[in-house]
């Protein structure tokens, strides 16, 4: 039995995307290993949204295909976003690649595979099908507390920075019914911790049920704890998601909700369709629904034709909203999307200098936030040993913090009250109380 690893890169959609190739090979025959250095066939899970990422796994794929031995082992081939947007050419440029597919060609994997072991020949594959929906799949999923369901595909927005539409396709949601089922089914084999995924999960729409709807039957299967979702649009976050959000007790109290700028004049030329102005009232509307809400958000700095007046538009709105995080990037430009042929680029120095700032700034609300959580009772759901102490356990709270404590591995997968002693950085530092 030939056996496959995967290494995945970039954000939830390719883990769960990951899940589901796992699923393909193992039905099919193939065994899932989990280090690189016992697989027959290594699949790299591309992700395009930074050149960095692309960077990464292109010197990855080179590092490992100098492993291959006289028989032409290990396999290696790659997925996601990069090979769809250009795999064919990766394939003439890059000798260890065996063959890349696709974000919507994972049935054809098995096949693909067979015919590479069997005539070691080269695939390109990275034409799109953008109705593929992997409804039928039952994710095999990697870690055995949490689970993502994912309950659309693609994106219709065309943030003009973004590469999602033109790679992974149009959005599409999936039958209300089969996501309960997955949902209700991670639950009873212990997935206790659920998350709705999507490019835009405010936007879900499936025959009569939006989101809101779709949130509410979710939040009412009891054999999950914790229900949660990701990514939120702005333009499309509705009332009725707030107060479903505040009525139904297992949604939990966290939301990301990308900002990205707090200048209109560049939210405008993102083509992101909200202004600062409504942005800052989605966040009182939730402040005020649920008022121990944590909000995390993406801040891009650096986008062509941002001024130093519209960078401390945004560096000022941080201050004022105190986000619990912000994923803080510089504005990448990708091939392919509309920004990159604006005129107006911002030289890297500077892009580089406003993202400093921006990272000092949040570092400073988010430590405070931490702290301020000292002396607090809270319930971790326990996901994993710590990866620093072996005598520790680390688990998530209900706002989305990693706590850590002393217990042992077999309360993993369970709810344990702690009280917080200590905040270090990003983490929570308890003792266990029940
Ligand atoms: S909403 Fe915008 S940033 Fe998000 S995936 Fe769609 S195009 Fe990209």
């Amino acid at each position: 039995m030939k056996k496959f690893f995967i290494k995945t890169y970039g954000c939830q959609m390719n883990v769960n995307d990951s899940e589901i190739v796992s699923s393909i090979l193992v039905k099919a025959g193939f065994e899932r290993v989990g280090k690189m250095d016992s697989a027959d066939i290594i699949l790299f899970n591309s992700c395009s949204v930074r050149e960095h990422a692309e960077e990464r796994v292109r010197g990855r794929i080179t590092q490992e295909g100098s492993r291959k031995n006289s028989s032409n082992f290990p396999i290696i081939g790659l997925l996601g976003c990069v090979a769809q947007r250009n795999g064919n050419s990766l394939l003439q440029e890059i000798d260890a690649l065996d063959f890349t597919l696709g974000t919507d060609q994972y049935r054809k994997l098995p096949d693909i595979i067979n015919k590479v072991i069997n005539n070691k020949d080269e695939y390109g594959f990275d034409q799109q099908n953008s109705s593929e929906i992997y409804e039928d799949i039952k994710p095999l999923r990697n870690t055995s507390v949490n689970a993502f369901v994912t309950i659309m595909r693609g994106c219709d927005n065309f943030c003009t920075y973004c590469i999602v539409p033109y790679v992974r396709g149009r959005e599409r949601s999936r039958s209300i019914d089969k996501i309960l089922t997955e949902v209700r089914r991670a639950g009873q084999n212990g997935y206790k911790d659920v998350t709705l995924l999507g490019q835009n999960v405010n936007s879900y729409n499936y025959k009569d049920y939006d989101f809101a709807s779709l949130l509410k039957k979710a939040a009412s299967i009891d054999t999950i704890r914790r229900l949660r979702f990701i990514t939120s649009h702005p333009k499309d976050i509705s009332g009725e998601v707030i107060a479903t959000m505040a009525e139904e007790d297992r949604i939990c109290e966290s939301i990301h909700l990308p900002l990205q700028s707090a200048s209109n004049k560049i939210l405008k030329k993102m083509n992101r369709k909200y202004n600062y102005e409504k942005y800052f009232d989605i966040i009182s509307e939730l402040r005020t629904a649920i008022p121990d809400i944590a909000i995390t958000t993406d801040v891009m700095v650096g986008f062509p034709g941002e001024t130093e007046a519209d960078f401390l538009e945004t560096y000022n709105a941080l201050k004022n909203i105190k986000f619990d995080y912000s994923f803080t990037f510089k504005y990448s430009p990708r091939p392919g999307t509309k920004a990159v042929e604006y005129s107006d680029q911002i030289p890297e120095n500077i892009r580089l200098d406003r993202l400093q700032k921006l990272i000092d700034l949040q570092t400073v609300i988010t430590e405070q936030k931490y702290q301020d959580l000292v002396g607090i009772q809270t319930t971790v759901y326990v996901e994993q040993v710590s990866r620093k102490d072996s005598k520790e356990l680390s688990g998530r709270t209900r706002d989305n913090k990693i706590a850590v404590f002393p217990g042992k591995k077999e309360l993993i997968g369970s709810f344990v009250e702690i009280k917080v002693t200590d905040a270090v950085g990003w983490t929570l530092r308890g003792k266990q109380i029940k």
